[in-house]
């Protein structure tokens, strides 16, 4: 198998100037650019029909598996564009690990490190002009996807599947500056149990987390924390963030990987702590320990980190029998610290002093 993805240019672009258009404000999520990257799977063939076309409906059986019992994975990234017009991805490496990983706990075909991170970059190029301009908090976000799309309703792995990118041009999170979030401590709900899909990126995971969010909502919060371990006493991560929190020693505390998603942005931050002087801690945190080191003043700072947002400050935590203001319900000094130096490596205005940023 090659890793290339041949592009075969739309016949139908988006107009030049409706683009620009879209680019102004583009919101997530809701304007998809003029190609998409495919592959199709079989135990035969392996993968083949690798391309760039245009972004188009797929044709599909209704029995098809992925319909029925949700074998699907994804993933979630980023292109940004730097001061003299070049494009970067951000560690699409990790990425694809993920992915793979991913595609083992659900029974997908592995797709190998460098295809992987191929068809991203050759969406990207054809796409270029998408990439949003340098210089606010935009980029363009890429959505590798995979598929059972075989027409079977027995229960096993599918075989066939379809492989897909998707690229979506982003706006800035926070467009009227860096503002908190207030988590709903779920105790109704959990998101992952021991054995379970928690630290695979699997399309149920979200269809799983609808109903807690809408309880979140319902209390007054953006957010879910999920709790985890034993009894479910420990701290597992947000909804489509890991969190992190900042003890008045100096420590930079995240639970360890297990039932939660092995996170790009968490790993950066823990590779970063160092040089902010902190020293990075992954292991069990207790609810009952963060609700104490928050009220008498051991724990400082609480963020969460997820490619989406980058780093968005946890400013308050509501449940059931407790709710708590942290800090002073703005966002903590390291928070800010580790927000703008991740944005300063993505965008190019800081040194890529750790080898993470891969130019498309
Ligand atoms: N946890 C969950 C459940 C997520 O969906 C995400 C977003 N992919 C994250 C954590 C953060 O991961 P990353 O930093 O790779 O975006």
């Amino acid at each position: 198998m090659t890793a290339q993805f041949p592009l075969v240019p739309t016949d139908h672009p988006t107009p030049p100037q409706t683009r620009e258009e879209i680019l102004a404000d583009p919101g997530f999520g809701r304007h998809f650019t003029d190609h998409m990257a495919t592959a199709v799977w079989s135990p035969d063939a392996g993968w083949h029909d690798q391309r760039v076309g245009a972004l188009e409906p797929f044709t599909m059986h209704p029995g098809a598996a992925v319909l029925h019992y949700a074998q699907e994975i994804l993933e979630g990234l980023k292109a940004f564009r730097h001061a003299d017009g070049s494009v970067w991805l951000f560690r699409p490496e990790l990425n694809a690990r993920r992915f793979a990983a991913s595609a083992r706990r659900m029974v997908l075909p592995e797709l190998d490190e460098e295809t992987f991170v191929e068809s991203v970059a050759a969406l990207v190029r054809a796409d270029e002009a998408w990439v949003p301009p340098y210089g606010g908090e935009q980029s363009l976000y890429l959505r590798p996807f995979m598929f059972a799309s075989e027409a079977f309703l027995g229960v096993r792995p599918a075989q066939q599947v379809t492989y897909c990118v998707l690229a979506c041009p982003a706006g800035s999170y926070f467009p009227n500056g860096v503002t908190g979030v207030t988590l709903w401590v779920s105790t109704t709900y959990s998101r992952a149990s021991i054995g379970g899909t928690g630290a695979a990126k699997c399309g149920g995971n979200y269809a799983a987390s609808l109903a807690p969010q809408r309880e979140a909502l319902g209390h007054g919060c953006e957010q879910v924390l999920y709790l985890g371990g034993e009894g479910r006493r420990s701290i597992d991560e947000s909804g489509t963030m890991n969190v992190f929190f900042v003890t008045r020693d100096h420590q930079l505390l995240t639970p360890g990987l297990g039932t939660i998603l092995d996170g790009v942005t968490r790993d950066s931050v823990l590779t970063l702590a160092a040089e902010h002087g902190l020293e990075p801690v992954q292991r069990t945190i207790d609810l009952d320990e963060m609700r104490d080191g928050f009220a008498d003043g051991s724990m400082t700072e609480a963020f969460a980190a997820g490619t989406a947002a980058v780093i968005t400050p946890i400013i308050g935590l509501k449940s059931d029998d407790f709710a708590l203001t942290i800090g002073d319900g703005a966002p903590g000094k390291y928070t800010q610290q580790f927000r703008e130096r991740l944005l300063d490596i993505q965008s190019g205005r800081a040194a890529d002093t750790h080898g993470w940023m891969r130019r498309v």
